[in-house]
């Protein structure tokens, strides 16, 4: 699967955020992921990168010609760069390459693309399921306004946005969302209509 992380530029306020962006990479690569993200080589970004590259997996960066000089940096682990010319190409290539996403702590481009695919699946779009990591209660205060954006009738699926306190459980809840919107093989669908 290809897996597309969404995470801070920055490194955050302890070591466990760093620690838990590596561990997700090295998480994603022991599941035979390959990593889709920012092609960041600095703060969660990198983390999450060089987590992914010690494990040996596949990584594709993406990032806007404007941010090359500022967001790559001299640590960037191996991989395939696709150049984009805007923030908006760079969200579309990492959706369209992407078969599900993790999103770690991070600002406003974490947050843009977190809501981005939030809201494609939201209306019914074909985007990848999305699961949201907490390392120290950081999604909540989103989940908390979705929620509330819900009872005034403003959001009508609040359980689109889902949370996981680890790496493994991310990887876990993203193979089962994924596994459960894969499209049946041929065959199956004849077993199932036999079967029927
Ligand atoms: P951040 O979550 O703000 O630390 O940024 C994560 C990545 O998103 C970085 O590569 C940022 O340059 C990028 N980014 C920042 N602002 C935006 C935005 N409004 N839309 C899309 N990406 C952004």
């Amino acid at each position: 699967m290809a897996l597309g992380v969404f995470c801070g530029f920055s490194a955050g306020p302890s070591e466990r955020y760093v620690d838990t962006a590596t561990a997700l990479g090295a998480g994603l690569a022991a599941c035979g992921h390959r990593l889709v993200y920012g092609a960041g080589g600095v703060g969660l970004m990198g983390a999450v990168a060089r987590g992914a590259a010690g494990g040996g997996a596949p990584i594709l960066g993406v990032i806007p010609e404007f941010l090359r000089a500022k967001e790559m940096g001299d640590h960037l682990p191996p991989q395939q760069i696709v150049l984009t010319k805007d923030l908006l190409e760079r969200k579309r290539v990492m959706i369209d390459r992407a078969d599900a996403f993790v999103a770690l702590p991070g600002g406003y481009g974490t947050l843009d693309e977190v809501l981005e695919v939030v809201s494609m699946a939201a209306l019914g779009q074909d985007v990848g399921p999305l699961v949201l990591l907490d390392v120290d209660d950081d999604w909540w205060p989103l989940l908390d306004h979705v929620e509330r954006l819900g009872r005034r009738g403003f959001v009508r699926d609040t359980g689109i946005l889902r949370l996981a306190r680890t790496p493994e459980q991310a990887l876990d809840m993203v193979a089962e969302a994924a596994a459960a919107r894969m499209p049946v093989p041929a065959g199956d669908h004849q077993h199932a209509r036999a079967a029927r």
